[in-house]
Order: structure tokens, then C-alpha cells, then sequence
């Protein structure tokens, strides 16, 4: 199991889901979590809750943070660098989705799937860069998605903003490589959370059938390849991205 005792770790949008599952999985391995929320501070508590219970919440706290704004996403990584003196780890995981037809998209729910999933993880890992580049040392992981790798109908504000964090990703990666900050992204197929728990079940019948392990995927899966390259076994490895898709879109 990956070790991840001593490490400050930033997880977005860890009130739920994937994201709440990455943040108590780093907890469980020793990192010292600091668990993002934007206005559901009772989602982040039971993150926390659920740490104590197994004897991992340490110094692990709830910090407020709305990555859709790029001054909240500075003063987040303020706040935590202030608190702990340093960050090791950050998952950019905070997202949304708008989905529609390209025809019938509006600008705003064009603007606020890349304003979330895209700027968001610019405007935090910006700030948090500043910090790993002088600290010499970091390991950022942005949760993009296999629709970022393939397209997706009725995703194409989505899809644009995951593949644009592939991009950031790879980009990113290269100007801090020399600093030995390593930035990775994994692509998730289809997990079972709250985004996909909503999706008619005609539209779960065909994801399914595109999977080739003929099963969906759980938070737990994305969280261990968070927990892989976060880690120290990780050290030469960078600019990658990583799909965890049970077999949907290897070539
Ligand atoms: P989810 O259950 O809808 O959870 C999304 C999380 O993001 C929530 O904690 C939400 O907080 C937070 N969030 C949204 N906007 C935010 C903002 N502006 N600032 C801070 N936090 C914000 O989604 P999920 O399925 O766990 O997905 C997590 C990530 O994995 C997303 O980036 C998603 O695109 C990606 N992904 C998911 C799947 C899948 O099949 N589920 C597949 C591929 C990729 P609130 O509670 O405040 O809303």
C-alpha cells in the first residue's frame, strides 16, 4: 500500500463522491488531508468523521474554497500553506456537468463547466506551484476523464474541459519537472457517484456496454491510482495520464 505518512494533501471538492473517497484514502495512508469544500462544510466533517473512526484524522482539517474563483482558489492554498508550512499533494477533483446538445447549449452552462473543471484547476494548481517550486518537492493529480480522451454527445463543454486539463497536465508538468514537482492526470471511465447516479438508464445500459470489464467502476478504484502517484513510488513519473476505466477505451 502506497505510504503516504508526512505528506500535506489538498483534495477539491471532497464532499462526495470521488473526491471524498480520494481525501479519506490519503488520510488512511498517513497523508495529512486538508478536505475542500465550497458551501457543504457537513460533507467535508464527515470526511473528517470518518477518519477519526479509524484513527487517521491527525492534523487533517476542513478548508472553504470555491475553485470557480480564482481569488478563493489562492487564499485555499494560502490558508493551507499558512496551517501546515507546506503541500505536498494536490487533486485538483472539484467538477460539475451541464449536459446538452451542442444546438441547445447555452453560454452559461458552457462557461461554468469550464470555469469549474478547467479554470479551477488552473487558478489552485497556479497558486499551489509557487509554493511546491520553492519547496523543491510536489506531486499535483487532475482528475480528468475518458470523455476528455474520446468526446462524448451531449458533453461537449465537459469534454472540452477535460481534455483541456490533459493539456494543462502535460504542459505543466514540463515547466516544473526541474523543480521535481510531477503532475499527473488520471482518466476515470464510468464510477458510481451522484454524477453518473442521475443518468437515465438507457444511458447506463450503453456505458456499460462499452466496458470491457462489463462493470462500473468505484470511487475506491480512482482513489488508489491518486494515492500511486501522489506517493513516493511514483517519483519518475510525470506528464502522464492514466485512464481507470475497467477496459472502455484502450486502443
Ligand atoms: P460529484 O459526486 O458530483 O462531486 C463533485 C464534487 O465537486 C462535490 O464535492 C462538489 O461540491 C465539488 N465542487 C463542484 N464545484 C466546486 C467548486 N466550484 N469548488 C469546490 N468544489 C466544487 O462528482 P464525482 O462523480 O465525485 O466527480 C469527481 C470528479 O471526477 C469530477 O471532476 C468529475 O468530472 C470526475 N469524473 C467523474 C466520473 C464519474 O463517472 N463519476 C468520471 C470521470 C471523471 P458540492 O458538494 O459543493 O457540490
Amino acid at each position: 500500500m502506497s505510504d503516504l505518512t508526512g505528506k500535506i494533501a489538498l483534495v477539491t471538492g471532497a464532499t462526495r463522491g470521488i473526491g471524498a473517497e480520494i481525501a479519506f484514502d490519503l488520510g488512511r495512508r498517513g497523508a495529512t488531508v486538508a478536505v475542500n469544500y465550497r458551501g457543504d462544510d457537513a460533507g467535508a466533517r464527515s470526511v473528517l468523521a470518518r477518519l477519526g473512526e479509524i484513527g487517521c484524522a491527525g492534523d487533517s482539517d476542513a478548508f472553504v474554497g470555491d475553485v470557480a474563483d480564482a481569488a478563493s482558489s489562492t487564499a485555499l492554498v494560502s490558508a493551507i500553506v499558512e496551517r501546515y508550512g507546506r503541500l505536498d499533494v494536490v487533486v485538483n477533483n472539484a467538477g460539475i456537468t451541464r449536459d446538452g446538445l451542442l444546438v441547445r447549449m447555452s453560454d452559461d452552462d458552457w462557461d461554468s463547466v469550464i470555469t469549474t473543471n478547467l479554470s479551477g484547476a488552473f487558478f489552485v494548481t497556479r497558486a499551489a506551484a509557487k509554493f511546491m517550486m520553492k519547496q523543491r518537492s510536489g506531486a499535483i493529480i487532475n482528475i480528468s476523464s475518458v470523455v476528455g480522451l474520446v468526446g462524448n454527445a451531449g458533453q461537449a463543454n465537459y469534454a472540452a474541459a477535460k481534455a483541456g486539463l490533459i493539456g494543462l497536465t502535460k504542459s505543466v508538468a514540463r515547466e516544473l519537472a526541474s523543480r521535481n514537482v510531477r503532475v499527473n492526470a488520471i482518466a476515470p471511465g464510468f464510477i458510481e457517484t451522484d454524477m453518473t447516479g442521475s443518468l437515465p438508464e438507457s444511458a447506463r445500459d450503453a456505458a456499460l456496454g462499452s466496458i470491457a470489464m462489463k462493470r462500473f467502476g468505484s470511487p475506491a478504484d480512482i482513489a488508489a491510482a491518486v494515492a500511486f502517484l501522489a506517493s513516493d513510488e511514483a517519483t519518475y513519473v510525470t506528464g502522464q495520464v492514466l485512464a481507470v476505466d475497467g477496459g472502455m477505451t484502450f486502443a
